[in-house]
């Protein structure tokens, strides 16, 4: 009993909250709600038990002498996983190349961390070396946060996506923007040779998500389709970003692995099904990033949460809370494109997941000030299941279906054998989505890291 209450003191002095090993002493967690990432309904009364970082024993009363945990009245779930996430793009208000610095990076995955995101995707715009180093110091647990996996730089068009604009100063370094499809190829070759998780490919002219602009240049094909062909040639999957039908079905004609955003422009047809099943190719829908556009300027309310406001910086807690940018963000037609899109993307989502497809978890966090590290997340599983999902196929895909998405096949559920990446809630996420935002306790590697999103003096 001292050494439980041990553990959650410090926990509650802001100590102990990252340890690079793992705990090599067992503990048991006992008397918890288990939800196991499966899709399964949630078992009573569960104790696990997690020895050097791992769940050893589910189910099985605690030998003597093992040190406990109870979680009497708590649910106990795996750690989310995204699958397309960004890193160093965004300070403050700012979306800039400087911004890609070790310091602005770990805060971010520290933040993912906090919100139960333990493991985290970052699709495109990195800059190599420091990419490649975080991740690999990432996987061994160098640093506190969120692992950290991801495509170095990607392959966007000349002029065109992702924009100029949006990324301020982003360089060769960060993107590459090839003319031929020799260019194409030596720049995947240049990722496959820094270690690159996948490619990238942006097949998008933007038109749809800023109506009141002219349409940006694609890639040429021969030039898209000859990285891909070199992507699969070096052995890595590609991830291609889409917003449109005939896109989504082209890249999946050429060999695409993975369509980065959901289909947003119309409703996907039968042949997208076949394609995505034939092929076994992987949908993530990115559903928050539309609403990302809108959300804070149609629900200042929500800044009084604890929960959005201390996810966001102190310069964008002072832009919500101006009445000037909330008015104008809804007048701008790109607010009315992302409620449409939005619509057009839960409805697609739901006839794909209904057609069997394989379905992966991510939201574009981090690529803008808006999409906020570790909320975005939790505000995914919110739509995914105001789409039409239960809570626990939402959880089932943030969980076991983002890591089967990444080849993992070490996390994303609770059984023996797992890393003990896991989220103690005050509540019931497998009943009612939106309690996500109870995590009172995160664990990494079987080690307790945070004390979550809870106000403290309400944990046991
Ligand atoms: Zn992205």
């Amino acid at each position: 009993m001292m050494r439980h209450f041990g553990l959650l003191t410090c926990l509650a002095a802001g100590t102990c909250l990252f340890s690079p090993s793992v705990m090599a002493e067992p503990v048991a967690l006992l008397h918890a709600r288990l939800v196991d990432g499966t899709g399964a309904a949630a078992k009573p009364d569960m104790t696990i038990i997690i020895d050097h970082g791992q769940i050893v024993s589910i189910g099985q009363a605690p030998e003597s002498g093992v040190r406990t945990l109870d979680l009497h009245g708590k649910t106990v779930m795996p750690a989310l996983i995204s699958d397309h996430s960004h890193v160093g793009l965004v300070d403050g208000m700012t979306t800039a190349s400087r911004n890609y610095t070790r310091a602005i990076i770990l805060a971010a995955l520290e933040q993912y961390r906090r919100y139960g995101v333990l493991t985290v995707t970052a699709l495109g715009l990195n800059k190599s070396p420091l990419f490649d180093q975080l991740r690999r110091e990432q996987h061994q647990g160098v640093n506190p946060g969120a692992d950290l996996f991801g495509v170095d730089q990607g392959i966007g068009a000349p002029g065109g996506m992702p924009p100029e604009a949006m990324v301020d100063k982003m360089g060769h370094d960060q993107i590459f923007r090839p003319h031929t499809p020799q260019e194409a190829r030596q720049a995947v070759d240049r990722m496959a040779d820094e270690g690159t998780d996948f490619v990238k490919i942006w097949l998008d002219d933007l038109h749809l998500t800023n109506p009141a602009k002219p349409p940006l240049p694609l890639l040429g094909a021969p030039v898209w389709q000859a990285a891909m062909a070199e992507a699969h040639k070096r052995h890595l999957r590609v991830a291609v970003h889409i917003h449109d039908l005939d896109l989504a079905h082209q890249a999946l004609a050429h060999g695409a692995d993975i369509l980065a955003h959901g289909v947003r422009d119309k409703p996907v047809d039968t042949a997208l099904i076949t394609q995505l099943r034939t092929t076994g190719a992987w949908y993530i829908p990115t559903l928050s990033l539309d609403e990302s556009t809108y959300y804070f300027a149609e629900h200042p309310e929500v800044l009084s949460q604890s929960v959005v406001y201390d996810a966001m910086s102190p310069a964008l807690r002072d832009t919500v809370a101006d009445k000037n940018w909330r008015k104008s963000t809804l007048a701008k037609p790109a607010s009315a494109a992302a409620h449409g899109a939005l619509a057009m993307n839960e409805r697609n989502l739901l006839a794909l997941y209904r057609g069997g497809v394989h379905i992966g978890f991510g939201t574009d966090s981090g690529a803008t000030p808006l999409r906020l590290p570790g909320f975005a997340e939790h505000r995914e599983l919110v739509l995914l299941v105001q789409a039409g999902l239960t809570p626990l196929q939402a959880i089932n895909l943030a969980t076991q279906q983002a890591a089967a998405l990444l080849g993992l096949q070490d996390r994303g559920v609770l059984a023996v054998g797992k890393r003990a990446d896991l989220l103690v809630i005050d509540g019931a996420p497998d009943r009612t989505i939106s309690d996500i935002d109870l995590i009172s306790q995160v664990w990494q590697r079987g080690t307790p890291v945070s004390d979550g999103l809870v106000p403290k003096g309400k944990t046991p």
